[in-house]
């Protein structure tokens, strides 16, 4: 069993602090965090970073500061295990937005936390929401909304969100968008926690299907995922230029 303190440790890749929790200590603390008064604190935030998280932040100060001020930055992304590992700090597991969304709603439904989905393509939210419900019947969904980070769309959903009052908001719009945003609202969310799930509507409802367990197991996911969606190759070019900086890192200690 860890204790708190070791579960808060974390490893810095490449100027980025990743938390070096696994699903049950992420899991015990959003339970912690639920459990503080309602006036304790802002709404927490849960950034599951992978490689292209940390090469954006390289190039973006600003998207850095988000993840530096996250309550939770989660080690998503096999790439981040094997750098932890290489620079002698090794991290337990993937905490991916995919399987958060469905690990959180199971504690959710037992617990009884209100959950609300945010984003992805219009109808996607609901059908992730059933398929959620389908597995853990007790799970209360507080609202679905697709909407957009926009600035236009925020006072709409503001206003669903202050009617709806869930605990934990999940919040699909890709990152660093979906980052940005909760950063930039987090201090007026009626929402306990929230978390950036990326694609993880998709998966869930149907909509992308997820590379099998044993691609996972591999640490192949990724090449899983650039074969049926090409047109992210481009964006999978930081992932080599990932593997040089970490090297760099474990070699000389720069960054
Ligand atoms: N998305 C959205 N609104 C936007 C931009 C994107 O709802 O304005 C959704 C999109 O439908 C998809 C998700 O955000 O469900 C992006 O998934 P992706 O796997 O690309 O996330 P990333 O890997 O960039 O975090």
């Amino acid at each position: 069993m860890m204790t708190a303190v070791e579960a808060r440790s974390t490893v810095t890749i490449l100027d980025v602090a990743i938390h070096r929790v696994d699903f049950a200590q992420t899991l015990c603390m959003v339970e912690t965090w639920l459990g503080e008064p309602a006036t304790a604190a802002h709404c927490r935030q849960i950034c599951t970073v992978n490689p292209e998280f940390i090469i954006d932040a390289r190039r973006d100060p600003a998207f850095a500061a988000v993840l530096a001020r996250a309550d939770l930055c989660a080690p998503d992304g096999v790439g981040l295990l094997l750098a932890a590992r290489l620079l002698g700090a090794p991290l337990r597991e993937r905490v991916t937005g995919s399987d958060g969304i469905v690990r959180i709603s199971q504690r959710a439904a037992e617990r009884g936390w209100r959950i609300f989905l945010l984003g992805a393509a219009p109808g996607v939210a609901e059908v992730t929401a059933q398929r959620l419900c389908e597995r853990y019947p007790a799970l209360q969904v507080a609202g679905i909304h697709s909407g957009s980070p926009a600035d236009a769309d925020w006072p709409a959903i503001h206003a669903l969100l202050q009617q709806a009052r869930p605990d934990i908001l999940f919040v699909a719009y890709g990152h660093p968008r979906q980052d940005f945003w909760i950063d930039r609202h987090r201090h007026e969310l009626p929402a306990r926690v929230a978390i950036g799930v990326g694609g993880a509507f998709d998966f869930v409802a149907g909509v992308s299907r997820r590379a099998p367990r044993w691609v996972q197991r591999l640490g192949l996911e990724w090449l899983h995922r650039l074969l049926r969606e090409p047109w992210r190759w481009r964006r999978m070019m930081k992932l080599p230029h990932f593997a040089l900086l970490v090297a760099r890192q474990a070699l000389t200690g720069r960054t």
